[in-house]
């Protein structure tokens, strides 16, 4: 992957770009001359979808990565941010919808008053931590600090961020109509476990950093800077000890792992020292059936760091959480020591995201249904529904026609796997039923103060699904989100609105556009309920094995197949990606494109076209399609950002997602005449479904 390292506007036209863009953002729009017709696709198709694209676009200073999504990405805050803005006007005469939207973004956007206020709304939570006498009473602080902060965000699929453990409602494993309580692990602040146990010369080098970082936030939250330092040694100390006892992401991707049944006295016996009795009762949490502990191992190991570490060093531990979780929504100070590190060190962004931006992002995590109503009727036209709803079908037709044509697969296994893909709900768009906001309290003068209402409001509302019917109606994502998710508990496939745009989707576009963009999501989506890990659930969502040792030991060996085959040094991030990790994604890429290029044939040939007749440009119906499954990945990552993706998440590098699953497809060597021996025909090519 080429990367630009654009530190600054150093090109006028690139300076004046971006200040267009964020006036007036404009949708990216796919384009098949945007190819670049000096390279090869046989030899790297990814550089033949996105060279061009690439330099004329280069990462702006405020991203750690830029893509074909980018500006959807900008326009759908652009959308959230006028609906912010218009909400705080009115005064009293406002609906109390507007009145908590508004209000949040007003204090979120009010920098001066923040300023202002200094220490104001983070003492009293200091001083809940000073008081603590007893390990005994470090129980009370952690129910506190969940139910007022939310953990950090994005970058991982698999950790649990909150401080020491994360506590939580879960569909039972093993009977999805029941909602149970789980214990997870927690308690790191850096994005996973390599951060802190990896001994390369980078990996180290972060840490002093990381320890240098953490004195001084503690020290701008009133400590004295010895003692900060002191802290700081303790926490990468305490922090170090919490990661060697979680579970690492591989194992966390096998759901029997997972499935730990025990009743609240079990539980406790893990850790006598944290008084899980108490802390449900703190948490308000209803008392379920029985209750999962996904990893008990934790529990045992953080006991006995409990036991060895002074309380005193607990103290700081939970110092840190407070003020690193607290940060983004203090005084100027702790907001640009947190980018300096977090975003800037690790991550790579030059420069802070405008305010704005940043306030959008939290309105939508905290109140995302309460916006979202505002972005769905500006951006998502009922025909959009219609036609994003007939592109579904049409990806499911073409994964049923592929399960009866599978030869490596048993007529009973075929039978189950039709089955659940029959019972798939296709969820569009946006919830047929809005979350109610009306209990939380929003003031228009204290941005962490509604943080902490926000949280609390969010932390019961999942408590309280505990021991209730299943809620299907239910979204993970809010409506303008630019991404997708299967549920395999669920058994659902859910496609905000927010994607359902260019450059992935227009009603405009034609078939060829459309089915290699959003379609190859779709099968993505689709795909997942049968990867790896959706595999071993089945039709109603419980986890059951419904493969015959035949047909499931089939399936692993092509399953490793990929996993070998991504098990691969990424030079950019300077670390070698597991297969292992990224197996289900890498599955769902690669089995989604084949499904969506299907549908696509069935689709012209039934509307009576010729599959290799040219457009006016040149182009074949299936070299648009991968065209535009190229150009809907283009994406330039910055090295530190591609470093935090390739070790904690799932989902493989941009040129990888186009690479590997072209060069997989006989269908893609023959759309482009690609002869044996080049780079994109592989020699052993994968192939699940
Ligand atoms: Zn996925």
């Amino acid at each position: 992957m080429r990367l630009v390292r654009t530190t600054m506007c150093v090109l006028l036209a690139f300076c004046m770009q971006i200040a267009v863009a964020q006036s007036e953002p404009k949708l990216e729009h796919f384009d098949p001359n945007f190819v670049d017709r000096s390279v090869e696709p046989c030899n790297d198709f990814y550089q033949f979808a996105c060279g061009k694209w690439e330099a004329a676009n280069p990462i702006p200073p405020d991203q750690v990565a830029w893509g074909t999504d980018s500006r959807l990405q900008l326009y759908n805050e652009t959308v959230l941010r006028e609906a912010l803005e218009a909400a705080g006007e009115g005064g009293a005469k406002r609906s109390p919808v507007d009145q908590k939207i508004g209000d949040y973004y007003k204090a979120c956007m009010d920098e001066q008053g923040i300023n202002a206020a200094g220490l104001r709304d983070l003492k009293p939570e200091l001083a809940r931590i000073a008081k603590i006498e007893q390990k005994a009473g470090l129980i009370d602080e952690i129910a506190h600090l969940h139910m007022t902060l939310p953990g950090a965000p994005q970058f991982s699929d698999n950790q649990t961020d909150a401080a020491f453990f994360g506590f939580g409602s879960l569909q039972d494993f093993d009977d999805a109509s029941k909602v149970v309580a789980a214990f997870d692990q927690g308690g790191m602040s850096l994005f996973g476990r390599d951060y802190y146990l990896k001994d390369d010369a980078k990996s180290v080098e972060l840490r002093a950093k990381y320890v240098a970082h953490i004195t001084k936030m503690l020290t701008l939250s009133g400590e004295k800077p010895a003692q900060a330092a002191a802290d700081a040694r303790t926490v990468l100390e305490l922090e170090t000890a919490i990661a060697k006892a979680a579970m690492d992401n591989v194992s966390r991707r096998d759901p029997k792992n997972l499935n730990n049944r025990m009743t609240l006295e079990q539980a406790q016996g893990l850790a006598p020292t944290l008084n899980f009795k108490r802390y449900v009762e703190l948490v308000r949490s209803p008392a379920p059936d029985h209750y999962l502990v996904l990893t008990p191992q934790f529990f045992i190991t953080l006991e006995q760091l409990l036991q060895q570490h002074s309380l005193e060093q607990w103290k700081a531990y939970l110092r840190w959480q407070l003020v690193h979780y607290s940060a983004p929504y203090l005084n100027r100070d702790l907001v640009d020591e947190n980018f300096n590190f977090f975003r800037h060190t690790l991550a790579g962004a030059q420069e802070q995201l405008p305010r704005w931006r940043r306030c959008v992002r939290a309105a939508d995590r905290d109140l995302g249904e309460a916006l979202g109503q505002a972005y769905v009727n500006r951006a998502f036209p009922g025909d959009s529904k219609t036609a994003a709803v007939e592109l579904v079908r049409a990806v499911e037709a073409a994964l049923q026609q592929d399960i009866d044509s599978l030869d490596w697969m048993a007529p009973a296994t075929k039978k189950e796997a039709a089955r659940k893909l029959q019972a798939i709900e296709d969820k569009i768009g946006y919830p047929n039923k809005w979350r109610d906001y009306s209990s939380v309290r929003i003031v228009p003068n204290s941005y962490l103060v509604n943080i902490h209402e926000a949280t609390a409001f969010e932390f019961k509302r999942v408590l309280s699904k505990i021991g209730q019917p299943v809620d299907r109606s239910e979204w993970l994502m809010t409506p303008p989100t630019i991404n997708a998710y299967y549920d395999a508990q669920l058994n659902t496939i859910n496609f905000p609105a927010g994607i359902l745009q260019p450059p992935f989707f227009s009603k405009d576009m034609d078939d060829a556009a459309n089915f290699g963009g959003i379609g190859a999501v779709i099968g993505h989506e689709i795909i997942h309920g049968f990867d790896d890990q959706g595999r071993k659930f089945d039709a109603a969502g419980n986890l059951r094995d419904w493969w015959t040792t035949a047909d499931a030991k089939a399936y692993d060996e092509r399953g490793e197949c990929i996993s070998d085959q991504y098990t691969q040094e990424v030079p950019e991030a300077g670390v070698k990606q597991d297969g292992k990790l990224t197996q289900g994604e890498d599955t769902a890429d690669n089995g989604g494109t084949r499904l969506a290029l299907a549908a696509l044939e069935h689709k012209l040939r039934s509307d009576g076209k010729q599959l290799d007749a040219k457009d006016q440009d040149g182009w074949t119906a299936q070299q648009r399609f991968f065209i535009s499954y190229g150009f809907s990945w283009c994406t330039q990552v910055r090295p530190e950002a591609a470093r935090i993706r390739v070790l904690t998440n799932p989902h493989s590098l941009a040129r990888y997602r186009v690479n590997n699953v072209v060069s997989n497809m006989p269908e893609f060597q023959q759309a482009f005449s690609c002869k044996k021996g080049t780079p994109m025909v592989r020699a052993n090519a994968c192939r699940v479904w």
